[in-house]
């Protein structure tokens, strides 16, 4: 088999989206599963609606997933000189030729082929054929470049994800391959490249399956070898409809800032849409040894935040402390917290080790971190409902007890073991108060480890507002 090279080609019209992210996982998995290489390449011929900070955007998106390439990112419009040398060997060939008609012509065209019941293709006014004349170029036309498609006969493919797609030529017609201003289009400008980077697998949306039988048909006039090609399903949401910006968020980076971690999304966007038996927890180097094209869904996934978020709560668990500290940090200052260096470096990591179980993603880590470090806002409700009068002579003896006691989770277990004795209160009696007052919740991990945590003097100062 000769070598494998798979492709990821964003338009750099908006952000990475999580179908091309998919896409670009299943293109880089197969490619290191096999040994092969993968490119990356920024199909920005769209100058209109191009922009550099989408590009910067779908590098940070590849950067934040872990999608290396070996090559690229090759942009297309560097390589215009090169489409423009295959466009005029494909002219000199009779393969393409100029087209002058002119919008107006090919609307009146078009209307007169609809009247017909006819499918509203280009009516070969400009095509060459043996023996037929031309009609006379126009003076100020500027012409696009067509490509004679096959008029007759099919275009078949075993797709890798879909299976064998049969598609007439009499459905599809003299392709325009060249714009008036010079640029390719992108079924041109993607077979060139797919030609040119030797790409041996194509995997990209099934939106682009009417596209194929262009591009193959381009490929064969090239006398080019044909990759072959994998239709990817589209993602839907989770009401049915085709995940879209209106639905929720949709790009990559969107999760980056949203607490997600890349291994928690990797996860999730490879299972969603194939599948290795039963398996919904793996690792990148088990999916790059288990993927090898097969087991991809023919039908549409459903996007599914609740499973994400699950994915990701996996993920924060295992994640080491001094991983999630400086992620948290950046949540926390979008919180207006910002700690000083030492604090984010030694105790933040504590912090997450104790509440990396109860989080689902590090902004959630990030909301109760806050409550260690910033002063916590407490509910007059709970207020009311937990610190109680009858209570409150057991808060100042515990708050007394641990004025001086030594500041570690053993001592200031046996201060509160002390107290509950000394008051004939039960652990919850006393627990849910002081959570109330010291954390503004009376919901968190065990109390001694939280108290240690938060430091004597933010205990104090939080105990005596009782
Ligand atoms: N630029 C195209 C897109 O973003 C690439 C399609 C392809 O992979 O051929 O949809």
């Amino acid at each position: 088999m000769s070598k494998i090279r798979t492709r990821i080609a964003p338009s750099p019209t908006g952000f990475l989206h999580l179908g091309t992210a998919r896409t670009a996982l299943y293109s880089w998995a197969y490619a290191r599963h096999f040994g092969g290489e993968f490119v990356l390449r920024i199909e920005d011929t769209d100058v209109a609606r191009s922009t550099q900070d989408s590009v910067d955007q779908i590098l940070e998106s590849m950067r934040w997933l872990g999608l290396e390439y070996d090559e690229g990112p090759v942009y297309q419009m560097q390589r215009l000189d090169r489409y423009k040398a295959v466009v005029d060997q494909l002219i000199a060939e009779g393969k393409a030729y100029y087209c002058y008609s002119t919008p107006e012509e090919l609307d009146a065209v078009r209307e007169a082929k609809k009247a017909r019941g006819e499918k509203a293709l280009y009516d070969g006014t400009w095509r060459p054929a043996p023996g037929k004349t031309l009609p006379a170029i126009p003076v100020g036309v500027k012409p696009v470049v067509r490509f004679c498609n096959p008029p007759e006969g099919e275009v078949t493919w075993n797709d890798l994800v879909k299976g064998p797609i049969t598609i007439s030529n009499r459905e599809i017609d003299d392709l325009i391959i060249v714009r008036t201003d010079g640029i390719p289009t992108y079924n041109f400008a993607v077979v060139v490249d797919d030609w040119d980077m030797q790409i041996s697998h194509v995997f990209r949306g099934d939106e682009h399956i009417n596209n194929t039988p262009w591009q193959i048909n381009i490929f064969r006039a090239l006398g080019a070898t044909l990759p072959e090609f994998g239709h990817c399903p589209v993602i839907l949401g989770d009401d049915g409809q085709k995940l879209s910006k209106r639905r929720g968020a949709v790009s990559v980076t969107a999760y980056e800032e949203g607490g997600y971690l890349p291994e928690a999304m990797l996860n999730y966007l490879a299972r969603l849409g194939w599948s290795h038996g039963d398996e919904e927890l793996f690792s990148r180097e088990q999916l790059v040894s288990w993927f090898d094209g097969t087991h991809l869904n023919k039908s549409p996934a459903q996007w599914d935040p609740a499973k994400l978020l699950w994915v990701n709560a996996h993920y924060i668990k295992q994640a080491d402390n001094a991983r999630l500290a400086p992620l948290v940090a950046v949540q926390l200052g979008k919180l207006g917290v910002t700690l000083p260096d030492d604090v984010a470096a030694n105790h933040l990591p504590l912090v997450c080790g104790l509440l990396k179980d109860r989080c689902d993603t590090t902004v959630a880590l990030a909301t109760w971190a806050a409550k260690f470090y910033a002063d916590v806002q407490v509910d007059a409700a709970e207020l009311a409902q937990h610190v109680t009068d009858a209570v409150k002579p057991a808060l100042a003896t515990l708050a007394a007890k641990l004025a001086d006691c030594a500041w570690d989770k053993a001592s200031i277990a046996a201060v509160i073991k002390e107290v509950l004795a000394a008051h004939g209160l039960k652990m919850p009696q006393l627990a849910m108060p002081v959570r109330v007052l010291v954390m503004g919740t009376a919901q968190t991990p065990s109390l001694d480890a939280v108290l240690e945590l938060i430091g004597k003097t933010k205990v104090l100062d939080r105990l005596a507002k009782a």
